[in-house]
């Protein structure tokens, strides 16, 4: 088969995409974020635009301008858009935006020299190719990432893709004399070139904006799901996970615990010593209960200095130690950064789940505990009983 593909059209119709992408990205950017990531982004597409704009005049206009500075620019544009990504990935540090700062630099110092002193089409093609493949190097981090997601895989595998089919068309421009692989000569090289461009564009902008869409859904599941303060759980999320766990462990028959606490005449700290230290106690709580937690413990807090955790698992004697341990680790110790010190008291309860527990009434049996716990001085742990039928003792 052999289409031949009239290549400026290609490209203008190209630069029209790179257009409106960059008006969408502008548009979304203005109203959704303020960092550099977008902005990086959308300075890399104009980049290409107008080096693809430059590059579909070759032979109209002067060689300096469609190849000299379309293709450094275009360089420019690779390498911002790699920037883009890795900010995105929070992957962004000083040292690579000075290494990606040099390896641009280089590389138009490169092609210049290969302009002036050996301006062979193949070698330019090699030279851009292999540099283009170079610059992109770090999405493999995207596919190898422990965090990236299924989405950050997907784009990552189709950017390796682009650096796969950029080092075969290097190296075929260095090896093969009679073959063209300049996507200005019809051809199949012309029609692969032509429609990796497209694909690459294609690709860069909708993954770029379902990245960016990705990243936001996260953030806000997690200002949905956790206390802002304190990090916890907030009592939504935890009441949701929390009914699950005990279904799961009524078909199990296995045990859990349920802590209930709150924190020692709190109102004194927050009166003595203002507002702020008191969230600093709230925070230092968390910090130090987080160390004697497990990885399927749920956490919450419930509001104000008052916290509950759920312990899937832990029977009567596990979550005993786990309360006397939170209540000595707290116990009296000057912590770190913090002008004062505080105590909790804790309620505790234990239950073998079935099909009628409500987490409702683990609530209302361990606050009794809690209640208990105050009314003896606090500082203190106590335990509460739930019998067969859920009756509160
Ligand atoms: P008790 O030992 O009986 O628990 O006495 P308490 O003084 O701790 O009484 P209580 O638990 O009822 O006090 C809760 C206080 O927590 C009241 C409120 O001013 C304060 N508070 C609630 N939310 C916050 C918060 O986000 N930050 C700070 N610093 N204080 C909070
Ligand atoms: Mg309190």
């Amino acid at each position: 088969m052999n289409l031949f593909l009239d290549t400026k059209t290609i490209i203008l119709l190209l630069c029209i995409g790179y257009l409106f992408t960059l008006i969408l990205i502008n548009a979304y950017g203005h109203n959704h974020t303020k960092g550099l990531t977008v902005k990086t982004f959308v300075l890399a597409k104009f980049a290409q635009t107008l080096a693809l704009f430059c590059m579909a005049y070759r032979g109209e206009i002067p060689d300096f301008v469609s190849i000299s500075f379309a293709n450094s620019i275009l360089m420019i544009g690779s390498s911002l858009e790699m920037i883009a990504l890795l900010s995105l990935q929070k992957a962004l540090r000083p040292k690579t935006k000075m290494i990606y700062l040099f390896l641009t630099l280089f590389s138009i110092i490169g092609l210049q020299l290969i302009v002036l002193f050996y301006n062979k089409e193949n070698v330019r093609i090699a030279y851009y190719s292999f540099v283009t493949a170079i610059i992109l190097i770090p999405v493999y981090r995207m596919v190898l990432g422990k965090a990236s997601t299924l989405l950050m895989r997907m784009i990552g595998s189709l950017y390796l893709l682009f650096i796969l089919a950029s080092l075969v068309r290097g190296v075929t421009a260095l090896l093969s004399s009679t073959v063209s692989t300049s996507f200005y000569t019809p051809g199949a090289y012309q029609l692969v070139s032509l429609l990796s461009i497209y694909l690459i564009t294609i690709l860069g902008n909708i993954g770029f904006f379902l990245l960016m869409k990705e990243k936001a859904d996260h953030e806000l599941i997690r200002l949905a799901s956790y206390d802002d303060l304190t990090g916890t759980l907030n009592r939504r999320t935890f009441t949701e996970n929390a009914k699950q766990y005990l279904t799961v462990y009524a078909k199990k028959g296995q045990p859990i615990s349920y802590l209930l606490f709150d924190i020692d005449n709190f109102k004194i700290i927050n009166d003595t010593y203002g507002h702020q230290v008191g969230d600093q106690v709230l925070q230092d709580l968390t910090t130090q209960i987080k160390q004697h937690l497990g990885k399927e413990d749920l956490f919450v807090r419930y509001g104000g200095d008052e916290f509950g955790i759920l312990m899937p698992g832990k029977d009567e004697t596990e979550s005993n130690e786990i309360a006397e341990r939170i209540k000595h680790t707290l116990n009296g110790t000057i912590s770190r950064s913090l002008p004062v010190t505080y105590t909790i008291s804790i309620g505790v309860l234990t239950v073998i789940p079935d099909q009628y527990t409500q987490l409702e009434t683990l609530y209302i049996t361990c606050d009794k505990a809690l209640y208990n716990a105050k009314s003896n001085g606090r500082n203190s742990v106590f335990r509460s009983q739930i019998d067969e039928h859920n009756a509160v003792s």
